[in-house]
């Protein structure tokens, strides 16, 4: 039986959900964040605010939040020549991968993660990785998701569980699932604080959020996000006719 968990936390959409979700299975729950010189570091602040948010509006999940950790990983960002660490326009890159993609970050971070887990004794890693929506990176595939759980299970002598909530599902399903976690109050806490834009836009506010509104990552949220109103049923009391 597991109850304890470390979630990849980013203070973006996608982390802050499996962050509520992990609140709502788990009995002490962990964060962890990469600062790792990304263009988009804002995230970094919104995170704080989101863990602030959380532990105000839902008092329930505030008993079972626990420590924050923030790491610097700032040798990725020497690293990697990509348009995540570099003052670059986003292109595709002749693998077919956008030059968002930083190689390695997912395993580092997993890494590192298991490494806390370790010491904090908490079992499962938890993380937003999704093969459904995004632009194919290898490091967020169910099998490298996989294969990461047996590696550091077996390097490190202790049986972690690695969680993908998202993996199956697509960014509406995902504003969906915040409902169902935290109703209302959720969908508004992730509009209002989470980011997820890759320049770090916190200046134009959208529907969905802050953000550029043009980079992949704000054209992915917008787009699921209307696919998730859209999608909505009226509930009882919007659907009922006037009085007459
Ligand atoms: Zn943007």
């Amino acid at each position: 039986m597991h109850t304890t968990a470390l979630v990849l936390f980013s203070g973006g959409q996608d982390s802050t959900t499996c962050l509520a979700l992990a609140l709502s299975k788990y009995e002490r729950v962990e964060t962890i964040a990469f600062d790792y010189r990304q263009r988009h570091r804002v995230e970094l602040e919104c995170r704080l605010n989101v863990l602030r948010e959380i532990r105000a509006q839902f008092p329930q999940w505030a008993l079972k939040l626990g420590q924050d950790h923030l790491l610097d990983l700032a040798v990725l960002g020497e690293v990697s020549d990509t348009s995540l660490t570099r003052d670059t326009a986003f292109k595709m890159e002749q693998s077919g991968l956008p030059n968002t993609f930083v190689p390695g970050r997912n395993l580092l971070f997993l890494t590192l993660a298991a490494a806390v887990a370790y010491r904090r004794d908490l079992q499962v890693i938890v993380t937003g990785v999704c093969e459904t929506d995004f632009s194919g990176y290898p490091d967020c595939r169910d099998d490298t998701m996989k294969a990461m759980q047996l590696a550091l299970s077996l390097g490190m002598d202790k049986r972690f569980l690695i969680e993908t909530p998202l993996m199956w599902i697509d960014k509406a399903a995902t504003w969906d699932m915040a409902e169902r976690l935290g109703g209302p109050p959720l969908v508004n806490l992730i509009i209002e604080h989470t980011h997820t834009c890759y320049l770090g836009d916190r200046t134009h506010r959208q529907a969905w959020g802050y953000g550029c509104g043009a980079c992949p990552a704000c054209e992915l949220r917008e787009r699921g996000y209307a696919r998730f109103r859209a999608l909505q049923v009226p509930t009882p009391v919007q659907a009922r006719s006037p009085m007459p």
